[in-house]
């Protein structure tokens, strides 16, 4: 996190068409539902402007928006967010809209905590969950899903994960790509289960020569054999199943659910203070320095300048 930059275009607010930092505060604009939004001024090209704080022409207030993405990885379904709005809001949103921001949030937020590196420890777990998934309402089909993620034992925070139709070796060595770009220099030893296409996968994205000298270990724990579980990934999953039950399962396309998941590692990472660390997972596991309560919106914020 680079909080140089964010100073920087706090005090600067520059020019979207010519790119200009010479700008000055215009004419307040009011709206129904977000308040009174400032107007800049550029004055090299003269045009007037907004600035994107990743709620531009959003028809809801940022607060409103946030409270429905948090309400809905706390466990409420957006049909109850929805209706606990109606009571609350004048302007009535309908559950799919709440839907939509859900999907639409996590994948900005996504796109920049993607790119913090972790300042892991030693050992990460990578395991697979099977999700059910109605690919199209109007058909019987359910597709068989799997959702792979890893966590890093000593920090908690989920390092890489994504949904995928199927298991196979690409979609494992994507996952374990992005734990090797974001763990690089501190992790060790992957842990998996006995499922054989680990083996390859991990030398591949890993590098032969490092397994081979030592410098990475696949620790392989084949629980069918006796030999234990992996405590640190099999609470996640329990925490994950947890929250994923009352979205009875996903429904439309894979993107959606990818993004849904995506914003649950978020929740995960960024939001909910974990009970055995006493914390958030990236309070020990990245430098990023969040100050405000409503951390979805900060999240939101900062993914927009950044
Ligand atoms: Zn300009």
């Amino acid at each position: 996190m680079n909080n140089n930059i964010d100073k920087k275009q706090e005090v600067k607010n520059i020019c979207p068409i010519c790119k200009s930092e010479n700008t000055i505060k215009w004419t307040k604009r009011k709206t129904q539902n977000r308040g009174l939004i400032q107007r800049y001024k550029c004055k090299d090209c003269n045009k007037t402007f907004v600035i994107d704080d990743g709620f531009f022409r959003m028809r809801n207030h940022p607060k409103k928006i946030t409270c429905g993405i948090d309400l809905f990885y706390r466990g409420v379904s957006t049909r109850k967010v929805q209706e606990h709005f109606k009571a609350f809001y004048p302007q009535n949103s309908s559950h799919k809209s709440i839907y939509k921001w859900v999907v639409k949030y996590a994948d900005m937020v996504s796109n920049f905590t993607d790119k913090l590196k972790i300042n892991s420890g030693k050992e990460i777990q990578v395991d697979e969950m099977e999700y059910h998934r109605r690919a199209n309402t109007n058909k019987k089909g359910v597709s068989k899903d799997w959702f792979i993620d890893s966590i890093d034992c000593q920090t908690r925070f989920m390092v890489g994960s994504k949904y995928f139709k199927s298991r196979g070796k690409k979609e494992i060595r994507e996952v374990l790509t992005k734990v090797k770009y974001k763990t690089e220099g501190y992790v060790t030893t992957i842990t998996t289960d006995g499922l054989l296409t680990y083996e390859n996968s991990i030398k591949k994205v890993f590098g032969y020569y490092n397994l081979k000298k030592g410098l990475i270990k696949h620790n392989r724990v084949n629980a069918s054999k006796g030999e234990g579980f992996n405590l640190y990934i099999e609470r996640l999953h329990n925490s994950i199943r947890e929250r994923t039950k009352t979205f009875r399962g996903f429904h439309g396309c894979i993107e959606s659910a990818d993004s849904i998941m995506k914003g649950y590692s978020i929740f995960y990472n960024f939001i909910r203070k974990h009970q055995s660390i006493k914390c958030c997972p990236y309070e020990l596991a990245t430098d990023l320095k969040l100050n405000s309560e409503n951390k979805w919106l900060e999240l939101i914020q900062i993914s927009k300048k950044n």
